[in-house]
């Protein structure tokens, strides 16, 4: 019986690696590239303007297809040109003054090894659902100190609510130490759970998508809220009553902790 078990989790774990192993070795034969300084940088504002314009599609398409309209939480917004460029410049000025030093720093600290086995798929996926679980416990508690203490929110957080309603290109509009905070608990979760490298880079554009889901100001039947079940996971919806109310629904994604502290705020069903 037990004979059977062992093997069969053999044939189960081989298979999840089977499908990941030929990604692993494409990304592992570009070592040049993927262990370059650049390379952090390149692949963070890519996959963030990658996952905004989608939705900066739709947003120029709005005025022309009034049956997206029904899919805005605030259907009479638009963000404006003199709204976009500065969210823009703001990305590019802190990855080129602040992300691209730091790796850079952990760049001339020596290669980092690259194992030549790719992560068995359900340990990865466990993986990027644990990271965004303790990431979204250590925001919240971030973000409800950063809203309670006013000198803190003055300094630190006000930028981030300086667009109200929200689009996706306002998802990265913030102070230097809310970026930093946000990379530090990342990395922080990644050491702790010592995830595998290719774990980290998925998990880098499942957190990058859902937090300009978040700021989109769309919602739509395949939204992540609506394929989360028992109304776990506040997404879109919550966020953008947080940018307009600002005293509730601190959780980035999911709903657990607000409605332990009783700052839950339910958005309406559309
Ligand atoms: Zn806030
Ligand atoms: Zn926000």
């Amino acid at each position: 019986m037990s004979g059977h078990n062992i093997s069969e989790s053999h044939v189960l774990c081989h298979s999840g690696q089977l499908f990941l192993q030929p990604v692993w070795d494409r990304l592992r034969s570009r070592e040049a590239f993927t262990q370059s300084p650049f390379f952090p940088v390149i692949f963070s504002i890519t996959t963030y303007v990658g996952c905004c314009l989608p939705f900066a599609i739709l947003d120029v398409l709005c005025p022309w297809v009034p049956a997206l309209r029904g899919y805005k939480i605030q259907p009479d917004f638009s963000p404006t040109a003199r709204q976009l460029l500065p969210c823009l410049g703001q990305t590019l000025y802190q990855h080129l003054v602040f992300v691209f030093p730091a790796t850079l720093l952990h760049w001339a600290s020596g290669p980092a090894l690259l194992p030549p086995d790719a992560p068995e798929l359900l340990q990865l996926v466990t993986h990027v659902v644990l990271c965004l679980l303790l990431f979204d416990a250590e925001f919240f508690v971030w973000h409800v100190l950063h809203h309670k203490v006013p000198w803190l929110y003055r300094t630190f957080h006000k930028m981030h609510h300086k667009n109200s309603p929200s689009f996706a290109l306002a998802t990265q509009y913030m102070s230097s130490w809310e970026l930093f905070s946000l990379g530090f608990f990342d990395m922080v979760n990644i050491t702790l759970l010592q995830c595998h490298p290719l774990t980290v880079m998925v998990f880098h554009v499942v957190n990058i998508w859902l937090s300009v889901e978040d700021h989109s100001g769309y919602e739509f039947p395949w939204s992540t809220h609506k394929l989360v079940p028992f109304g776990w996971y506040g997404g879109v919806a919550h966020h953008d009553l947080h940018h307009s109310q600002f005293n509730c629904n601190f959780a980035p994604y999911f709903t657990h902790w607000d409605r332990l502290l009783g700052t839950l705020q339910p958005a309406h069903a559309k």
